[in-house]
């Protein structure tokens, strides 16, 4: 009979789908008591000084540029308590059949009380040319316990505006969330238990498929990043806190993140004000204040850095904790870090 091990061995020798030791020699399952441990003691060090230390559960870098240390000095010097840092992979590896990075072991191996170890950024090529591949990939380190949540998948992403900028157009993507990439990634966060982070732009036209989805698969773990930012107005006129309130009432397991845009970012493409959250004197509407505050658990802390724009981690925290501050006591702390623990480990923070 084939052992285990061997058996492990001889699946991770297929090189679409592993570019890691395999997991009966490293033992790369993450031991999740020790790890909950040192989160747990760096947050409550940093709540002993009597600040906030939110866990920014979306940010993503090139693992072969990334300096770790530095963003683990950052997140020290700013009293971050945690970053969940996933690797976006590149057409270099797509081409060496690369399907899932070890990124987040070694980040693991050397930082394991300030990172999160999250899958890989679900971008072109890899969600566009092979899908199953990687997703089958991600689904396998999530199953040998490797990472503690998915990556964000761009299921309809314009180009940002840092790309639009350089005249970037790759990551105008497209990837229809009710085909099959879209079934098997809903699936994958039903199987696994895993939360997965969607970019998808607020459209019209795109709401009716994501509700389907939602009532589909009633267990898939969704984060929709970038509450409220909506890049084109006139493409989305059903979308509204109260629209926001709806889905937040009739699909329990929908999260939104809170990486927007500040009050005067505009979008350069349509020139307009992405982030909607915002009032013209600086301060979160009304509806948006009311929302959150109807419905504290859905909404996460992020910082939504990228390898063009961890240098800058500083404003970005800056701008963050300006958002946090206009927000409740309490809330704040659920919306720091109370509520990202909850999703990571499907407990209170204690
Ligand atoms: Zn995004």
């Amino acid at each position: 009979m084939i052992s285990r091990r061997r058996l492990l061995q001889s699946f991770c020798a297929l090189p679409s789908l592993c570019a890691w030791p395999a997991v009966g020699q490293t033992r790369a399952g993450l031991d999740i008591e020790q790890l909950k441990s040192g989160y747990k003691q760096r947050l409550k060090k940093i709540l002993a000084t009597g600040t906030l230390p939110y866990i920014d559960i979306e940010s993503s870098c090139n693992p072969g540029r990334v300096d770790i240390r530095d963003i683990a000095k950052d997140l020290d010097r700013l009293n971050i308590g945690l970053m969940a840092l996933s690797s976006d992979l590149g057409r270099n590896q797509f081409d060496k059949r690369i399907r899932y990075d070890d990124f987040p072991q070694r980040l693991m191996a050397e930082y394991a009380d300030r990172f999160i170890p999250v899958g890989n950024g679900g971008q072109p090529p890899f969600l566009t040319e092979a899908a199953d591949e990687f997703l089958e990939a991600q689904e396998a380190a999530a199953r040998q316990k490797a990472i503690l949540m998915f990556g964000e998948y761009e299921l309809r992403h314009y180009p940002s505006p840092r790309q639009v900028k350089r005249g970037d157009t790759d990551r105008d993507v497209e990837v229809i969330i009710d085909g099959p990439t879209g079934q098997r990634l809903f699936s994958m966060s039903e199987k696994t238990g895993l939360a997965f982070q969607i970019h998808y732009e607020i459209e019209d036209r795109f709401l009716p498929p994501l509700e389907k989805m939602l009532a589909q698969y009633p267990k898939a773990r969704v984060i929709w990043c970038h509450v409220a930012q909506v890049r084109f107005s006139e493409r989305a006129s059903q979308y509204s806190a109260a629209y926001v309130d709806g889905l937040i009432r009739r699909f329990p397991n929908l999260y939104f993140d809170t990486a927007f845009g500040d009050a005067s970012s505009i979008y350069p493409v349509s020139g307009q004000r992405h982030s909607r959250i915002w009032s013209d004197n600086g301060d979160i509407k009304p509806e948006w204040r009311d929302l959150i505050a109807a419905h504290p658990g859905r909404f996460l802390s992020a910082l939504d850095l990228g390898q063009d724009r961890l240098h800058r981690i500083a404003e970005y925290d800056q701008k963050h904790r300006h958002f946090l501050s206009l927000l409740p006591e309490s809330i704040r702390h659920e919306v720091g870090y109370r509520n990202a623990w909850k999703l990571l480990f499907n407990e209170e923070f204690a």
